[in-house]
């Protein structure tokens, strides 16, 4: 076991600080605007080891969107066991974000974020999937099927019951984000800044589907059908614009090997 990592003094190398920085910045975005609030809301990244570990960074238990580089807890993606000694406890939702991002799922900058965004917590109340009234959030976010945003059914925070509710809803259906009833939402990306991306969108896609069910509409709203949605994704995979997914910020993560404290 290495020596404790001394928070708030070291954080290892460049790379290490950068990709810390990374995810700070995308996590504290949601608050900017106000997908999430009163720093709510927490995130995992993965990133390589010295030795090509697959490890995983977390934000620390309370600390969540108001995270600083030297709240990030370093854990390993298969066991998540934490890899240095003195490191703050991670988040309660950590079983959930390793769910999506750790063991099989691991591939480096590929970045969890959880928000408690009410228009998507109000989108998912019903427990039933969000439509993909909004053609963007839809294949962006949302099964390969048909664009709609799987919704897991209420369990309480930080419980194994509610990790394994959102993996189960989310991973077979190919989607990028889930609602959790009662409760908010999680998304993944392949860099922190692609999350953040999908945080916002799917803040969008809850309320365009909350208008349309307000309108009383919801049965007669266009949605797109198996194909449209199929080709819609593919362009925007195709696309240079701002939906595409985004590098991670900094050195590039092939090259980056976090610090192992002295
Ligand atoms: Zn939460």
């Amino acid at each position: 076991m290495p020596a404790p990592l001394a928070v708030g003094e070291k954080h290892g190398d460049d790379a290490d600080l950068a990709h810390r920085r990374s995810l700070c910045t995308a996590v504290s975005t949601l608050t900017t605007r106000h997908v999430n609030t009163m720093g709510s809301g927490n995130a995992a990244m993965c990133v390589a080891g010295p030795q090509s570990e697959k490890w995983v960074l977390v934000t620390a238990s309370g600390k969540g969107s108001s995270a600083q580089p030297a709240d990030l807890v370093v854990i390993d993606a298969q066991t998540a066991a934490p890899v240095f000694s003195g490191q703050p406890a991670p988040s309660i939702e950590t079983g959930m974000l390793l769910k999506l991002v750790g063991g099989s799922q691991w591939a480096e900058g590929k970045t969890a974020m959880h928000t408690h965004a009410a228009p998507v917590v109000a989108a998912c109340a019903a427990g039933a999937a969000i439509p993909p009234f909004y053609a963007i959030g839809g294949a962006l976010l949302g099964c390969d099927a048909d664009g709609s945003i799987p919704v897991a059914g209420w369990a309480l925070p930080g419980t194994e019951d509610l990790a394994r509710r959102v993996a189960e809803a989310m991973l077979p259906a190919g989607a990028n984000a889930c609602g959790m009833q009662g409760h908010g939402a999680v998304v993944v990306g392949k860099s922190p800044q692609y999350a953040a991306i999908l945080a916002e969108q799917l803040h969008v896609t809850a309320e365009v589907a909350n208008s349309v069910a307000a309108s009383g509409n919801a049965a007669h709203a266009w949605k797109p059908d198996a194909r449209q949605h199929r080709d819609f994704r593919h362009y925007l995979q195709g696309s240079a614009g701002c939906c595409a997914p985004g590098p991670a910020a900094g050195t590039p993560l092939a090259a980056s090997r976090l610090h192992s404290p002295a």
